[in-house]
């Protein structure tokens, strides 16, 4: 069984979460794209963890995690991701931890290059978190990048990187009037981040490959959200990578396999870090108790997350790109205590009018919500296990957005751990 755990929204729909307890039913765990410009928070037995780039199977010890070729790594990132983890007591090793040689390695001067680039722009910035993954990506496409590989061969990749590093300063010199980067210092951030890494890099592709054959059950994570992808989402305020599931087996080294079952993950309202279009954006105080409740921080950045309702428009969206099965629906006990709970039920474009399918560029940045409210429930949910548990009210609000993005509510989450969810008959 090959199942992609994707996100319907912006990101921080609670993907790690769910991962964390779909997994049990996994012999492996993919990540397929992306880098730690963002995180998963995982809260079990152990404690409370934050991913940026390890797997969210980590925490299972059974399973074994797998770090794709879609993504990018910044090597002492994910060392320190790796001593925080061991020093909580989870075993990690090349037994349950694999790192693709294609994977790209996230360097110092790509995260320079992203601050630079940010402050440059000052008011009109992108709101990126800075970890150098515009720039990593970039430079991949470019054919400029390094990687996982690489490190076994360090005689020819500090050859190549020597001409890469001469290339790039013509930016970072030429263009940003900034200090040159230097090889020699590159080289030993190179060496003693990777020489503790180079351990794990294998080709997974052919691992996964091998897998799949013998009939394993892979799990692929997704980071961020549809509407993050950088094809299909709120352009340019995506992130660089392919966050949909179509890419899955792309990122994580298995092209020639195809998905069985993918399942979306789906916040009960919205919530965007960053800047961009935001339509179903609430302010003040509304937005406040929501945030609150909600413990709406960034995972990877601490920064305050934009808080709106529900967004059909944006979610039936994220729900058609990621061409989902199923739908888990998360956070529902956040809404908890609302006397009326806003829906954005379609936009209205000044010049067009009611919007139903999801725009883009300046129809998207000028689009306004339109809001209904549905009746909510006072009861706390974080104690629900069964669906007759549940509030007719909030039963209520789970069929009304099942029916409006056309997709099949398969789990309720209602508390950040592991057993707090309810399956949907
Ligand atoms: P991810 O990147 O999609 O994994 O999402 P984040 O980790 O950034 O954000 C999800 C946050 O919500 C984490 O702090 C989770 O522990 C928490 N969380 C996940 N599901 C639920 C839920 O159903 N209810 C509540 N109250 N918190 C949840």
């Amino acid at each position: 069984m090959l199942t992609a755990i994707t996100g319907i929204n912006w990101g921080d729909e609670g993907k790690g979460r769910m991962v964390d307890l779909l997994s049990q039913n996994y012999d492996i765990v993919v990540r397929y794209q992306g880098g730690n410009n963002a995180g998963h928070t995982v809260v079990n037995h152990l404690g409370k963890f934050i991913l940026n780039l390890l797997p969210s199977g980590i925490l299972r010890p059974e399973v074994v995690n797998v770090m794709g070729n879609g993504m990018v790594i910044d090597l002492a990132h994910l060392c320190g991701e790796i001593g925080r983890l061991r020093d909580a007591g989870v075993a990690i090793s090349p037994k349950n931890l694999k790192i693709s040689d294609k994977a790209v390695i996230c360097l110092p001067y790509h995260v320079m290059q992203d601050v630079l680039e940010e402050d440059r722009l000052g008011d009109a910035k992108f709101g990126s978190t800075r970890r150098g993954i515009a720039p990593v990506y970039g430079d991949k496409y470019l054919k400029k990048a390094i990687r996982m590989g690489e490190l076994k061969t360090l005689p020819a990749l500090k050859e190549r990187l020597k001409g890469i590093v001469e290339w790039k300063n013509l930016t970072v010199e030429g263009a940003y009037h900034a200090a040159p980067v230097q090889m020699e210092e590159l080289w030993s951030w190179i060496t003693q981040y990777g020489g503790q890494l180079v351990d794990y890099v294998c080709d997974t592709g052919l691992y996964l490959n091998q897998a799949a054959a013998e009939g394993k059950n892979i799990m692929f994570e997704a980071q961020l959200g549809a509407l993050r992808d950088i094809d299909f989402g709120i352009y340019p305020y995506t992130s660089s990578s392919s966050t949909i599931a179509a890419y899955a087996p792309i990122g994580a080294g298995i092209p020639n396999r195809k998905l069985d079952q993918v399942v979306g993950i789906m916040k009960a309202y919205s919530t965007c870090v960053g800047e961009g279009p935001f339509t179903a954006e609430m302010f003040g105080e509304e937005a406040e108790a929501l945030r609150q409740a909600g413990g709406e921080y960034g995972a990877a950045t601490g920064r305050p997350r934009r808080v709106g309702g529900f967004d059909v428009v944006a979610s039936r969206y994220g729900v058609r790109m990621q061409g989902a099965d199923e739908v888990a629906l998360t956070k529902l006990d956040v809404l908890s205590g609302m006397e009326k709970i806003p829906v954005c039920v379609a936009y209205e474009v000044e010049g067009i009018g009611r919007v139903e399918e999801f725009p883009w560029g300046d129809e998207l940045n000028k689009a306004k919500p339109i809001y209904e409210y549905l009746p909510g429930w006072q009861a706390d949910l974080s104690h629900c296990r069964r669906v007759e548990d549940l509030p007719a009210e909030a039963l209520s609000y789970i069929r009304y957005i099942e029916e409006k993005v056309n997709c099949k509510i398969k789990y309720v989450s209602v508390g950040p751990e592991r057993d707090q969810y309810v399956t949907m008959e």
